[in-house]
C-alpha cells in the first residue's frame, strides 16, 4: 500500500470502510501521545483527547463496536475504557494478530469486519489481518507504509477523532450522526462520555 499513490490509497481506504462493523484501538501512541509517566510505584497517568473520546461515541451510536488491545498493562486503561464505555479491553497482549482473531470470534465477525488503528511494529499482525488498517501520522515508517489510512492530526491530539469521522463519512453516515446531535436527539445527550 505504502507505494500507492494517495487518490487510489484513500477510494481503496473508502471501499475498505463499507465493511467495518467494530474497530480495535491501540493504546500508547494512538490514544495517547505515547508519553508514559513513571513514578516510584510505576505507571502513573496517561493523557487521553476528549476529541478522541467523542469520535469513540460517535462510532458507537452508528453502531460500530470497539475493543481496546494493548501490549500493556495498566489501571489507567481500564478507567478510561470504562468511562467510554468500551465493552472488551484486552491488555498484556504479545500478538496483536491473534487478538484480533478473538475479538472476531468474540463479536461473530470475519476479521474482515474490523478495523484496527494502531502507530508501531507490535501492530502490524493485526494490519495483515483486519479489513482496514489506520495509523496516526508519526507512526513508525512500517505501520504508515501498511496503513489503508493514515490521520493529519498527531496521536493523543485528534487522530483517533479524524479516524472516527472520516470513517463515518466514508459510510455515509456523518451528516445524519451530526444533524441527531444539532437537533439535541443524540442517543445520550446528558451523558455522552468523551
Ligand atoms: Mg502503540
Amino acid at each position: 500500500m505504502g507505494a500507492a499513490p494517495a487518490p487510489q490509497r484513500a477510494t481503496e481506504a473508502a471501499r475498505r470502510a463499507a465493511s467495518i462493523r467494530a474497530v480495535m484501538l491501540d493504546v500508547d501512541g494512538t490514544l495517547t501521545d505515547g508519553t508514559i509517566w513513571i513514578g516510584q510505584d510505576g505507571e502513573t497517568m496517561k493523557g487521553f483527547s476528549v476529541h478522541d473520546g467523542f469520535g469513540l461515541t460517535l462510532l458507537r451510536d452508528a453502531g460500530i463496536r470497539l475493543a481496546i488491545v494493548t501490549g500493556r498493562r495498566s489501571r489507567i486503561v481500564e478507567a478510561r475504557a470504562a468511562e467510554l464505555r468500551i465493552e472488551t479491553v484486552i491488555q498484556g497482549v504479545g500478538d496483536k494478530g491473534a487478538a484480533l482473531r478473538e475479538l472476531a470470534a468474540r463479536f461473530g465477525l470475519p476479521a474482515t469486519a474490523i478495523a484496527c488503528i494502531g502507530d508501531d511494529w507490535p501492530d502490524l499482525p493485526a494490519f495483515a489481518l483486519a479489513g482496514l488498517a489506520a495509523a496516526p501520522v508519526g507512526a513508525s515508517a512500517p505501520v504508515l507504509a501498511a496503513a489503508h489510512w493514515v490521520s493529519t492530526r498527531p496521536a493523543g491530539h485528534g487522530a483517533v477523532r479524524e479516524f472516527a469521522e472520516w470513517l463515518l463519512a466514508a459510510r455515509g453516515e456523518l451528516d445524519a450522526l451530526l444533524a441527531r446531535y444539532r437537533s439535541g436527539g443524540s442517543p445520550a445527550p446528558q451523558a455522552a462520555p468523551q
